[in-house]
């Protein structure tokens, strides 16, 4: 492997639905509607898991871990981030660091922000000062229906 440093960046968007759990950076949120989707529908892992990966070059989540193969149908979203820090490992990349926006109207995030940190630095194996997170309001523009949106970037370098 290179000794650059590496830049990935991963987005994703989810519906936002009633009756749904609210899980967001592995943190179950108390929160009228939470994201729709297969398995926990976890956008804020699900753009991280892309961030790393396209950081290292590799394929992207919906290729790795396809949602029609049994061994990946229904996982806790946190399985696609330890599997992609694996992945990075076994090419002698660690996280350098991580920053994160979500974009939603509900749940607000700066209460939960240190909770979803601190997973999401135990998920990826690094110090918590590696990890930042901001949540945002769409500010009344969202044209479709409510939903979250979530952008992550991962810087990795050498192990
Ligand atoms: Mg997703």
């Amino acid at each position: 492997m290179t000794e650059r440093p590496r830049i990935g960046l991963g987005k994703d968007r989810h519906r936002l639905v009633p009756g749904r759990i609210c899980r967001l950076g592995g943190v179950e949120i108390p929160c009228p509607v939470g994201p729709d989707g297969h398995s926990d529908a976890d956008a804020v892992l699900h753009a991280l898991t892309d961030a790393l990966l396209g950081s290292a070059g590799l394929p992207d989540l919906g290729t790795l871990f396809p949602n029609d193969d049994p061994k990946w149908r229904n996982q806790d979203s946190a399985r696609f981030v330890t599997e992609a820090v694996a992945r990075l490992a076994a090419m002698k990349l660690e996280v350098w660091s991580i920053d994160i926006a979500i974009i939603c109207d509900r749940p607000r995030i700066g209460p939960h922000r240190d909770a979803i940190r601190s997973r999401i630095a135990e998920l990826l194996g690094c110090d918590l000062d590696r990890v930042n997170l901001k949540g945002k309001s769409t500010e009344d523009v969202a044209d479709h229906a409510e939903h979250i949106d979530v952008t992550a970037v991962a810087l990795v370098g050498p192990a």
